[in-house]
């Protein structure tokens, strides 16, 4: 594989990622926007943050297909990977019912060059980022979210807003009314919550 080789979705690798409370992966590649989102999940582990380190990182771009093999990756590149997995949190959480930050979700547009989007050698639309490298790796993720967003099924992918959650599921309900990641973990936590509430009023 050449490091430079440039990056579709069929350079990709699906894998089965966890899954709240037994729940339906997002479909095909969505998944792994859902899967980049949930490198940060901070409600059953004791270390929520799975990009501590460059190399961690690059290890996970890799093993999806997003990267090369060999590209060195630094502690900026860190930090712009974990800014923009932190705003499409905030579009996630938008879907959710929660109010869209457009501060927080800055970094997406910043990086949406990174991809285009183009015809194949059979006239069929296709994402495509001219290198397997940090850009294209990022620029293909958010071009994975506008094409999501255009045929209706990013809407259905949503941040869990339960406290100190933020977990990503994919609401495969008819009507799109799931709000928590899991009722008997997060749902069952506000409710608690609010049956406090009511007791010390
Ligand atoms: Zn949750």
């Amino acid at each position: 594989m050449t490091g430079r080789r440039e990056l579709t979705l069929h350079s990709l690798r699906l894998r089965d990622e966890r899954q709240p409370a037994g729940r339906r992966p997002a479909p095909a590649e969505l998944g792994l926007v859902q899967a980049f989102a949930n490198t940060f999940w901070d409600l059953d582990r004791r270390r929520p943050e799975r990009l501590r380190t460059p190399a961690q990182l690059a290890a996970w771009l890799w093993g999806r297909g997003l990267l090369a093999r060999g590209v060195g990756l630094d502690e900026r590149d860190l930090r712009r990977a974990r800014e923009l997995r932190e705003a499409l949190r905030a579009l996630l959480l938008a879907n959710n019912g929660q109010p869209r930050d457009p501060v927080a979700v800055a970094p997406l547009c910043r990086v949406s060059r990174g991809a285009t989007l183009r015809l194949d050698a059979e006239g069929h639309p296709e994402l495509a980022a001219p290198r397997r490298d940090l850009d294209g790796a990022l620029g293909l993720l958010v071009a994975i979210v506008a094409r999501a967003q255009l045929d209706g099924r990013f809407e259905r992918l949503k941040a869990c807003p339960g406290p100190d959650c933020g977990w990503t599921f994919y609401d495969a309900s008819r009507n799109r009314v799931s709000t928590w990641c899991s009722m008997s973990i997060c749902g069952a936590r506000v409710k608690a919550r609010h049956y406090r509430a009511r007791r010390s009023d």
